[in-house]
């Protein structure tokens, strides 16, 4: 038996989004638990699909003790501040300072967090916790297929063991897979696998095209757990997450084992094979026009709903979350039973919660972030429902979360529904729409703030998904992106 310290701090950095991540939105419960501590971390995360608990439960049936350090997470948006960095960091430090010397950690981090005052945030917490524990203990870390792997966080950590679906369904599973490399690690009395390969590619993968539920991005990673064999103790392929504009970013890939050749074989031979795709990672974007026209001729042959995807205002890639521009192209083309959501506005929640079922009431709805192009759209809207936004979840993604979306009501205007919310949350899970009575199966048209992540409770009821380029932060289109970093700029003119 040995003792692991456990904890994460999951954050995606998108540094063109309008808010950075301030320390209170680390604290509050939104699709994921809250900021917690000690025993309070380890209910928090029990029975949750997150890589802390698959760790956990994995750490605990191999028979480890646990020393939990703290989890949070806060929804993506720009850099995290230094305040909330420092604070989070020097609270897993201290415990970690505080508790009986430690055989091994785990960590649960995204890998593409940017603060305010350190680039790879990531890296620095590694390069951290590294320092505390020394060289001699392996230190192991979980990442979000969309990490951008840093050669800091490849020396500091002894494995880096990232997610493998996208729509991340695997997160759990991931951490499971972190606690069998530690497990593996202190069985052999090892810091650290004798051999460790790092592959970069040359260009981009747009997160809007890598849906691994579809090619190319299926294929790459069936490959990957092709190549992961004998020799090959494990093997990650992240994807990358472009919008934080650091020069790491993007996709590349990490092979660990006890045989340096073998494990650079399968390096190369899995660069291989994404490079051979590279001209796959595309498709086509419809404007908001486009998508409405095109989804009313799609919807008239019923065969599920038609999902209107507004990848560019997803809150799960910094976006507020509250643009109207699908929402009020459908109610100008008359798409009567279109449903858009959830839009993030708690002042028009609140308006309605006041105003109660059936009143109709004047609000202005959204386009509070400023984003150029993103104005409110103000109308008279007609109180459908209303909720205190706190539901449980049953998708395979949030796979039975408690959600707290604040309050939350079904609005009508001009024949079109919209579901609105208290906090910018990716609209990802059924229960989001059937909270309020919505049946997201009989709709024939349904406007989404998500890219990618709704397909894991979606994709069985759906008919066609057009991806919508309206206005929003987490541009899709890379080669319009205005990118500081010299590296990102030359390769979004590949995209
Ligand atoms: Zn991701």
């Amino acid at each position: 038996m040995a003792r692991i310290a456990l904890g994460g701090i999951q954050h995606e950095t998108n540094v063109f989004a309008p808010y950075k991540a301030e320390y209170p939105v680390f604290v509050q419960r939104d699709e994921w638990p809250p900021l917690s501590r000690g025993t309070q971390m380890l209910d928090n995360v029990r029975g949750v699909n997150l890589p802390v608990t698959g760790a956990l439960e994995r750490l605990q049936a191999l028979g480890h003790e646990i020393v939990p350090l703290l989890w949070c997470s806060a929804t993506p948006s720009a850099h995290v501040s230094e305040e909330a960095f420092e604070r989070i960091s020097a609270m897993m430090l201290e415990t970690l300072r505080d508790s009986p010397p430690v055989d091994g950690v785990l960590l649960d981090l995204h890998g593409a967090m940017v603060c305010a005052h350190v680039a790879d945030g990531d890296g620095e917490l590694l390069r951290r916790i590294r320092q505390a524990v020394g060289d001699a203990t392996p230190v192991v870390a979980c990442l979000d297929l969309h990490a951008n792997i840093s050669d800091e966080m490849v020396a500091q950590a002894s494995v880096l063991e990232v997610y493998r679906t996208y729509p991340h369904v695997d997160m759990a599973d991931t951490g499971a897979r972190a606690a069998d490399h530690l497990d593996l690690l202190l069985k052999h009395n090892l810091a650290r696998y004798p051999s460790c390969a790092i592959r970069r590619t040359d260009f981009l993968i747009p997160p809007v095209w890598g849906c691994t539920l579809v090619d190319p991005a299926k294929s790459v990673y069936a490959r990957l757990s092709e190549l992961i064999q004998k020799k090959v103790s494990g093997m990650s392929l992240s994807c990358g997450f472009p919008l934080s504009d650091v020069s790491e970013a993007g996709p590349a890939l990490v092979a660990y084992g006890f045989d340096e050749v073998s494990v650079n074989a399968a390096a190369d031979s899995l660069l291989a094979e994404i490079e051979g795709r590279e001209s796959e990672f595309c498709g086509r974007l419809y404007n908001a026009e486009e998508a409405v026209k095109e989804a009313i001729r799609l919807s008239a042959n019923a065969n599920g709903p038609v999902i209107l995807a507004d990848s560019q205002d997803n809150p799960g890639g910094g976006g507020p979350g509250d643009t109207t521009e699908i929402l009020q192209t459908l109610v100008s083309h008359e798409a009567q039973g279109a449903v858009a959501g959830v839009i993030s506005d708690p002042a028009a929640a609140q308006s309605a919660h006041a105003a109660g079922i059936n009143a109709i009431v004047n609000i202005s709805l959204g386009g509070k972030s400023g984003f150029p192009g993103s104005l409110p759209y103000i109308a008279e809207y007609r109180v459908l429902g209303l909720s205190d936004g706190c539901f449980r979840a049953n998708g395979p993604m949030l796979a039975g979360a408690e959600i707290d979306l604040g309050p939350t009501a079904l609005l009508e205007v001009s024949g079109v529904r919209v579901i609105v919310g208290s906090k910018p949350v990716q609209t990802m899970d059924q229960s989001m729409f059937s909270h309020l009575g919505v049946d997201p199966s009989k709709q024939k048209i349904i406007a989404i703030k998500s890219s990618i992540h709704f397909r894991n409770d979606f994709e069985k009821i759906l008919q066609t998904v057009l991806p919508v380029t309206a206005p929003g932060p987490v541009i899709v289109d890379l080669a319009t992106v205005p990118f500081q970093d010299a590296r990102l700029k030359r390769l979004a003119c590949k995209n």
